[in-house]
């Protein structure tokens, strides 16, 4: 397969629309709330691809893609037995299917890697999500209209930045020039819409160039927050003043392409049953309360201070500097009251580098 290709914009379309025969497609559309990404159904792809939306950011990142809102992990039921005893049968719930994610933003896409390290490295993969991953092609489009919000280049991320993605397609006037970045990529791009274009290189190059000037946080740098942050983990009165308009009311969770907790839930009927993992939402009350009463994080301050911690500090010291926010910016612009985590990360940088080396550690 060539390096790079290219493909006209007035064909995405029937390429998607081809590829929904094979693979269970999701790209953003427009729908009456905004921007989502919505599955394609094989039979009306090319339909839906009239509302093909990649000027603008989604409102919702597409990670329900690999670790859906909710999932039935297993089913299971129960059965009496001639003998007086009861039998247990448990049928685990696998991912089926080839995907194809069509249009993140490449920060979308870098969220990936936030999961991947923990959901599949290491002795405690998680199969649920590398049966996901390993099924999923990746195609990213290059961001080249950042909303206010963003601040991917910040926290080392780039409006091209190709990590966690399989393809790179860079926009440009009459399409797209498409950048291969793994096998998996091989198996949507063979197919006759796309053509030759590796004499159009340096064209994306220089779209992928503007795409990064044009970033408004560009000249921030939260790659050294870890040991700031760290360092301020004691200093209540700080994080008591930067939540004091905070109501705790998760969007900032729920929408970042980078959390990725969970809950276990049972649900049965009778003596049949199934397992459910659902996403959970760390600024809630009940994330930490446990069965005794006693909750470790009673306050808005204690959780936004596990947030900011974990996606800047602890998260980062374990994974070998990399930080688990990608700058995708959706917790400022969907925060009801406005809270802006670049403001909160950078106070932090501040108070920490104006105390006494004593006092920050204190
Ligand atoms: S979205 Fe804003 S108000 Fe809601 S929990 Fe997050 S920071 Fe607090
Ligand atoms: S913390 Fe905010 S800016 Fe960072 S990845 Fe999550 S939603 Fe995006």
């Amino acid at each position: 397969m060539a390096t790079t290709l290219f493909i006209q914009r007035g064909d995405i379309a029937a390429w998607l629309a081809d590829t929904a025969a094979t693979h269970t497609v999701y790209a953003p559309l427009r729908d009456k709330t905004g921007v989502r990404f919505h599955r394609l159904c094989a039979q009306d792809a090319a339909a839906q691809t009239q509302a093909l939306e990649l000027d603008r950011q989604a409102q919702t990142p597409p990670k329900n893609v690999l670790l859906p809102a909710c999932e039935t992990l297993l089913e299971f039921s129960y059965a009496k037995q001639e003998d007086g005893s009861t039998s247990l049968d448990v049928q685990p719930v696998m991912p089926q299917g080839a995907v194809l994610l069509f249009g993140p933003r490449p920060c979308d896409a870098r969220a990936f890697t936030v999961f991947d390290r923990v959901y599949d490295a290491g002795r405690g993969k998680d199969p649920y999500y590398t049966a996901r991953r390993a099924a999923t092609v990746v195609a990213s489009v290059v961001c080249t209209r950042p909303e206010q919000s963003c601040f991917c280049t910040a926290v080392g991320g780039a409006p091209d930045d190709t990590e966690g993605s399989d393809i790179l397609f860079t926009p440009v006037q009459d399409g797209f020039i498409v950048r291969p970045l793994t096998q998996a990529a091989e198996a949507v791009l063979r197919h006759p819409l796309f053509t030759e274009a590796a004499h159009r290189e340096e064209e994306a190059a220089d779209v992928c160039a503007a795409a990064r000037a044009a970033v408004p946080c560009a000249p921030a740098d939260f790659t050294a927050a870890p040991e700031p942050v760290a360092a301020l983990f004691d200093d209540m009165e700080f994080w008591q003043s930067v939540t004091a308009k905070c109501l705790s009311c998760g969007a900032c969770t729920y929408l970042c392409p980078t959390c990725y907790c969970f809950n276990i839930t049972d649900e049965s009927n009778g003596l049949e049953g199934r397992r459910l993992r659902t996403w959970d939402n760390c600024m809630s009350f009940q994330f930490t309360l446990e069965g005794s009463g006693h909750n470790p994080r009673p306050t808005k301050a204690h959780r936004y201070r596990n947030r900011i911690g974990h996606k800047f500090s602890y998260y980062p010291r374990i994974h070998d500097g990399a930080l688990s926010c990608v700058g995708c910016g959706r917790c400022i612009s969907s925060c009801p009251v406005t809270m802006d985590i670049r403001r909160i990360v950078h106070s932090a940088m501040q108070r920490a580098q104006c105390a006494t080396p004593e006092q920050a550690h204190e």
